[in-house]
């Protein structure tokens, strides 16, 4: 008979890139017959996949390593705090063992030696599109690791390194079996999206007989033939970025492929503030970009997130934000209070620091600004027909999303409909109204 097999419970924290890395590793271990569980007590072992960006995300991870020890006793760390070991090793000296981002290999070698793999692997445990932690019907796609960029409030290319892309080809074969699997939603993810194939010098790359270079604009290109949704996340405005909004236009007119949504992380809107930041693109005509993007393609919805509060942000840069809030009306904004993240060159650039109580009121008052533009953009909707892909099936309302919202991070569409919905369909529905954040409707 054979012995049973060893069981891992996973905590998996961080951003999408995280969760990507989370999949694969959950994928080798599954293919070596590891089973998953879900609670530490009665595994084998515990793996913890760490954020380490922000120092709340580090006390998350911290408080998750903690739980693991105190449940179980085995723990492996991995992830991007895992490049930091003598904080774990001084929190939690009996970790099982402490390894970087994408150290797959080293996370294996780790679990081979805590806990066996089972003498007979059934390899064919493992669906053909591995096991995703993300629900069936969409996935993250992750296009490269690490950034050329030397952003100062960041230290992921410290972490992770410069940037490497996958070829596209590699990368196609990936969705392909994602859209196999049933994934009816791509989303596009890496630290820098419109980067992508800089570092190979957009080598050729063959995909069904057909030459495209590892390129963001190819890339988009091969995925539009998917027939699938395709969401494009983390894109700098690079001159080059104007060519993929075209593609966005006619996927607005015939409802799917690459989605009329880019996720630009702005961060900020002062040229003092950016130039302290030392921002990609940044001298960039923002608003400009933004306005012509619009008028090709003008169901474009722009989310974007912004920090307050770096380190010597006046109020005249603060209006500054505000001012471009108002003009730029992006579709889905999201804000954070600046944390002078252990590593990052922003705290040695001899600016003040903000304190506290300032960037607490600057978060209010940037949210309290952006939510009636966002409100007033939802409102555009009502009384529109929109296609909207199901998360959650209800047995009266739906919850799902429209093409301008990506899961986890922006808004929902809650969906009344008299025949059932299952997750991942993608229906037509009848917008009757907005709140704030969110849109009703029935599905026709
Ligand atoms: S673009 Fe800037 S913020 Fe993003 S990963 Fe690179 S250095 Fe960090």
């Amino acid at each position: 008979m054979n012995a049973p097999a060893p069981k891992v419970s996973f905590v998996s924290l961080g951003c999408p890139k995280a969760l990507v890395d989370s999949e694969r590793i959950i994928t080798r271990l599954r293919a070596e017959g590891y089973e998953l569980t879900k609670t530490h007590a009665g595994a084998d072992l515990v793996i913890v996949n760490t954020c380490g960006f922000l120092d709340s995300a580090k006390a998350e991870s911290l408080d998750a390593i903690g739980k693991g020890m105190s449940e179980n006793g085995k723990v492996i760390v991995t992830g991007c705090m895992g490049a930091e070991p003598e904080q774990i090793r001084e929190a939690y000296p009996g970790v099982a063992a402490i390894t970087g981002p994408q150290a797959y290999e080293s996370v294996m070698k780790a679990v081979h030696e805590v806990a066996p793999p089972k003498h007979d692997p059934f390899l064919d445990l493992v669906p053909e599109q591995g096991v995703k932690l993300t629900p069936r019907h969409y996935a993250y796609l992750k296009i490269s690791e690490g950034c050329n960029n030397r952003c100062t409030f960041c230290i992921i290319p410290k972490l992770r390194g410069d940037l490497v892309s996958r070829p596209l080809a590699d990368v196609m074969r990936e969705a392909e079996k994602l859209v196999a699997a049933g994934v009816r939603e791509i989303l596009v993810i890496s630290q820098d999206t419109s980067a992508y194939g800089v570092d190979v010098k957009y080598a050729p790359s063959l995909w069904r007989d057909v030459e495209y270079r590892t390129k963001f604009l190819d890339l988009a290109k091969a995925l539009s033939t998917l027939g699938v949704w395709v969401r494009m996340h983390y894109v700098y405005p690079y001159p080059h970025v104007d060519e993929v909004i075209p593609l966005m236009a006619e996927a607005s007119e015939s409802g799917g492929r690459i989605l009329p949504y880019l996720d630009i992380p702005f961060q900020h809107a002062s040229p003092n503030v950016l130039k302290s930041m030392r921002r990609p693109a940044h001298q960039e005509k923002t608003l400009q970009r933004i306005q012509k993007w619009r008028e090709i393609c003008p169901d474009l919805a722009v989310r974007s997130t912004f920090i307050v509060g770096f380190p010597g942000e006046t109020e005249e840069d603060f209006t500054q934000l505000t001012d471009f809030l108002t003009e730029a009306k992006l579709e889905r904004v999201g804000c954070f209070k600046y944390e002078p993240v252990r590593g990052a060159t922003a705290n040695d650039l001899g600016l003040d620091m903000v304190p506290d109580a300032i960037k607490a009121q600057r978060y209010d008052r940037f949210m309290r600004h952006q939510q009636p533009i966002s409100a007033k953009l939802l409102q555009r909707r009502v009384g529109k027909r929109i296609k909207v892909i199901i998360d959650a099936p209800g047995p009266t309302v739906s919850k799902g999303r429209s093409e301008w919202d990506a899961p986890e991070i922006d808004g929902a569409v809650y969906v009344a409909s008299k025949r059932p919905l299952r997750a991942g369909d993608i229906v037509t529905v009848k917008i009757e109204r907005a709140d704030a954040y969110d849109l009703h409707g029935i599905a026709v």
